[in-house]
């Protein structure tokens, strides 16, 4: 067979992936019935780019849905993509501003339609990059958090729980950058430690001559204020709970308020409240009842409510009232601070805190079932510690802001009668006002929150609210793999969606990858240059050495630490699979394979090799079942590695070049067998190359790789004392290596060797293994005799079968060689000798650090080792 010496993956790769394609392999169906086993992939940004976390996160998808393929399951992995609302907005307005159009320029219709025209040109790059990474994804039925479908689930959606009351207007603080006049998610602000400074303010207390201290750092905000707090806890502060305080300034009353969220430790023990421009505050306010005062315009200019400041810019602002201030004598101190201050992503403006009419979502009800079904083990996360901080959150959760001041994304189904107020959910535009029958109506200019759609991502992308096949057939779908960051963004509100509008859960195991970051542990990112590019990976070692090696890589649920050079750990192995079917491949003229094995016509070899076959096989899906994919690439490696190539292929070479048919016959069965089986079972974690060389391997039937029926054990009972035995015989095969090694024996010439067996049973196979243990050896004659004294002068070394011992006598030129040991033993006695005076030497021992010390210490006993050694191997030789 004409097999290529090297594997090149950029000239295959692609091939195969054409080949699955064509052949149809990737598509799911649910008429074809079965057993469903369903993931729905965490869509990519519709603009984004393939990194690292998505190549890991990917690749371990592609694992469990292979796998179940190979297990005969009706798989489908969904493939789709998110519209994520602000940064695709962001992308194309920076691409817009390059040419000096703004999206107010635009307006909001014409902008929609240039992010659309964005979408169709840049939509489809991370999809060709997925499947460069080889993702088996069902392509054919792609979604779209906006393609129609899903915006019917995300209206129908809306309207459901508005209905039911879950859905309400409120007011909320929001990130709010002044320039861009729009609210910010968390995601959009970019906070940075800041030097700052911290106002220390006295404000009076009413009817008396003393005062309170309280700090900020946004002077300004203060005209906001409605109270002060403290905490109930705090003793110092009890006197002041039933006293009225005055704001500077503007003379308004103060209520004295208390409240746990107020740290005693902190400054004076006391804060001021200012609901409508902190958040914090504003929870306070809240459970107090205070009504906010909200001091600045949507441009960050002072407002009515800002008094003498009124129309002055905020910044402005503060320094009049500094100024102010320190003329009553109220400013008491200002000190330095570093804190974490926000600016726009888009246009680096310092971001305010502000009150907005927002939409909400009540969570509570929907947690609860949520919650539920975690806590009795319906949905199982993966590593288990997650369930924890998943309750903790759902516990605690609060209601969701689901309205967003942005153009791109789904609008809400809301619309307002400018004659009576009324407010109207309705899927289009109604035709008249219900209230007042007036038809002056106006549509809500918010869109919703990016989440609110993908919420609804394992039943929506399944035809839901129609009721049809694939819902009722793959729903609820089997597994989720995501990442920590959106445990709360994302799998918790799926879970609730799913319980809500399906009335059961979207999946059963949530697996949580780490992060990946580069070696020294910072987390990859543009601005610290430190970003690996998967497909720069994939070009230089092949998707299969970039999968492999990431999956080797990284423990369960643990971060994920990245060098270029890491990827070098795939690629060998990737080599080492390519020589050994090769090898393989090229000596398999006349096999029957015939793999109805009998365990009574086996070689131990035979035995070994078949029985850790075995128990790969179980280990495999053992560790897959829980999600340990490290430990299955391990067992994999190891298996193949140094049972396969190392041991089994180095026994077979005998026998496929020795005298007896028989022999030669098994063994090429043997070996077919277990690249068969191995090929199967590494397919999951490198599918292209194996698919590759599945198709030189010699096969009745002639279905690809990707289908092929997933291994069980062998039903053969396999002696696991004989399988034992061998493992323990090529342990004594390294160990008598070894004493060739140490003796400069050249690798060609043939020494005898003798054992002295550790027991019976030992002995009888060790003469049984004789041949071969002395092919391996390249020995001219292996004694094994259990009654040889073992005070025999020869260099030896004991292992479980018996000790070995190798013979010189009249095999190497004694002298030249006992000359080349002394030299040797020359040099590390006289490097003991310095070690020994410098030890001895108190100057050394006093001064120097103690870990150079220990240094030195360690350097005495390795040398005193080593000499030791020496000169035992020397006696050997006189
Ligand atoms: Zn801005
Ligand atoms: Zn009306």
């Amino acid at each position: 067979m004409d097999i290529p010496k090297q594997y090149n993956p950029r000239d295959t790769e692609d091939k195969i992936f054409q080949f699955w394609k064509t052949k149809g392999l990737l598509h799911s169906d649910s008429s074809r019935g079965g057993q469903p086993y369903c993931i729905a992939i965490p869509p990519p940004n519709v603009t984004g780019i393939l990194h690292m976390g998505h190549a890991l996160n990917n690749t371990i998808q592609d694992i469990l849905i292979r796998w179940k393929r190979m297990s005969g399951f009706n798989t489908l992995w969904l493939y789709g993509t998110d519209h994520a609302g602000i940064a695709t907005q962001n992308a194309v307005e920076k691409s817009l501003s390059k040419k000096g159009i703004s999206r107010n320029d635009l307006g909001r219709e014409k902008f929609i339609e240039k992010i659309w025209e964005w979408k169709e040109r840049h939509g489809n790059t991370i999809k060709e990059q997925l499947q460069k990474l080889g993702c088996s994804c069902d392509w054919q039925r792609e979604r779209f958090t906006m393609d129609e479908g899903l915006s019917r689930a995300v209206q129908e959606v809306f309207l459901r729980l508005y209905r039911k009351g879950y859905i309400y207007r409120g007011n909320y603080i929001v990130n709010w950058c002044p320039r861009c006049q729009t609210a910010l998610s968390e995601e959009e602000v970019t906070r940075t430690e800041q030097e700052g400074k911290l106002y220390y303010i006295k404000y009076p207390i009413k009817d008396s001559d003393d005062f309170v201290i309280v700090a900020t750092t946004r002077p300004e905000t203060m005209l906001g204020d409605v109270a002060v707090a403290l905490n109930p806890t705090d003793k110092r502060l009890k006197h002041l709970r039933e006293k009225v305080i005055v704001l500077p300034i503007l003379r308004r009353d103060l209520k004295v308020i208390a409240d746990e969220f107020v740290d005693p430790k902190f400054g004076t023990g006391i804060v001021k409240v200012t609901p409508a421009h902190d958040p914090n505050d504003f929870l306070m306010g809240q459970r107090d009842n205070l009504h906010p005062v909200n001091v600045m315009s949507e441009d960050g200019v002072m407002n009515e409510n800002a008094g003498p400041y009124h129309q002055l810019d905020r910044f402005l602002c503060r320094t009049k009232l500094l100024q102010d201030l320190d003329e009553q004598d109220l400013l008491e101190k200002v000190e330095r601070h570093t804190y974490a201050l926000g600016r726009c992503y888009r246009c680096d403006t310092i971001v305010e805190p502000r009150l907005s009419l927002q939409w909400f979502v009540k969570m509570k009800p929907l947690a609860e079932p949520a919650l539920k079904a975690v806590l009795d083990g319906k949905i199982k996360f993966h590593p288990k510690r997650w369930t924890k901080v998943y309750v903790n959150w759902m516990e605690n959760i609060r209601d969701w802001c689901i309205s967003r001041q942005i153009w791109w994304g789904h609008r809400l189904p809301i619309w307002y009668c400018r004659n009576c107020q009324e407010i109207i959910a309705s899927p289009g535009r109604p035709e008249s006002c219900p209230k007042c029958s007036g038809t002056d109506l106006k549509q809500d200019e918010d869109v919703l929150d990016t989440w609110f759609s993908s919420w609804l991502w394992p039943f929506s992308t399944l035809g839901w609210p129609d009721d049809n096949e694939d819902l009722t057939f793959y729903y609820p779908t089997d597994a989720l793999v995501t990442a920590q960051e959106i445990i709360f963004f994302w799998v918790a509100k799926m879970i609730m969606a799913g319980f809500e509008f399906m009335g059961d859960i979207p999946f059963r195991d949530v697996y949580i990858h780490g992060t990946v970051r580069d070696d020294t542990g910072a987390k990859m990112s543009k601005s610290l240059g430190n970003i690996i590019d998967p497909l720069e990976i994939i070009q230089e070692f092949g998707a299969d050495s970039l999968r492999v090696s990431i999956i080797l890589i990284t423990a369960q649920g643990q971060d994920v630490f990245l060098s270029k050079e890491k990827f070098e750990i795939g690629r060998n192995f990737a080599n080492k699979i390519w020589n050994a079917s090769r090898f393989v491949l090229s000596n398999l003229e006349g096999c029957s394979r015939n793999t109805e094995f009998r365990a009574d016509s086996l070689s131990s070899d035979d035995i070994y090799i078949l029985s850790k076959l075995n128990d790969t096989i179980t280990e495999v899906a053992a560790a897959l079942r829980k999600y340990r994919f490290n430990d299955t690439a391990s067992a994999l490696y190891d298996f193949f590695w140094h049972h396969y190539c190392d041991r089994y292929i180095e026994y077979a070479k005998a026998r496929l070049f020795g005298e007896s048919q028989e022999e030669k016959a098994r063994t090429q069965n043997v070996l077919y067998f277990v690249l068969n089986n191995s090929l199967k079972l590494l397919h999951p974690f490198m599918p292209f190359m194996t698919e590759a060389i599945w198709e030189l391997l010699p096969r009745d039937d002639d279905l690809p790789l990707m289908i092929s029926a997933w291994p069980k054990p062998l039903k053969l009972s396999l002696d696991r004392e004989v399988a034992e035995n061998v493992m323990q015989k090529y342990e004594l095969i390294r160990a008598g290596r070894n004493l060739r090694a140490e003796y400069n024996i050249p690798p060609g010439k043939k020494m005898t060797f003798a054992i002295k067996p550790s027991g019976e049973k030992e002995s009888h196979f060790l003469i049984q293994e004789r041949d071969n243990i002395a092919q391996m050896l390249r020995a001219s004659e292996v004694t094994v005799d259990m009654h040889l004294s073992s005070a025999r002068p020869a260099p030896s070394a004991i292992t479980p079968l018996g000790t070995v011992y190798l013979s010189l006598e009249g095999q190497i030129d004694v002298g030249a060689e006992a000359a080349r040991w002394r030299k040797q033993y020359q040099k590390v006695n006289d490097d003991l000798e310095r070690v020994k005076r410098k030890l001895a030497n108190r100057d050394f021992l006093e001064k120097a650090p103690p870990e150079v010390v220990q240094k030195e210490k360690d350097r005495l006993s390795a040398l005193t080792t080593q000499a030791k050694k020496i000169k035992k191997n020397l006696s050997f030789l006189q």
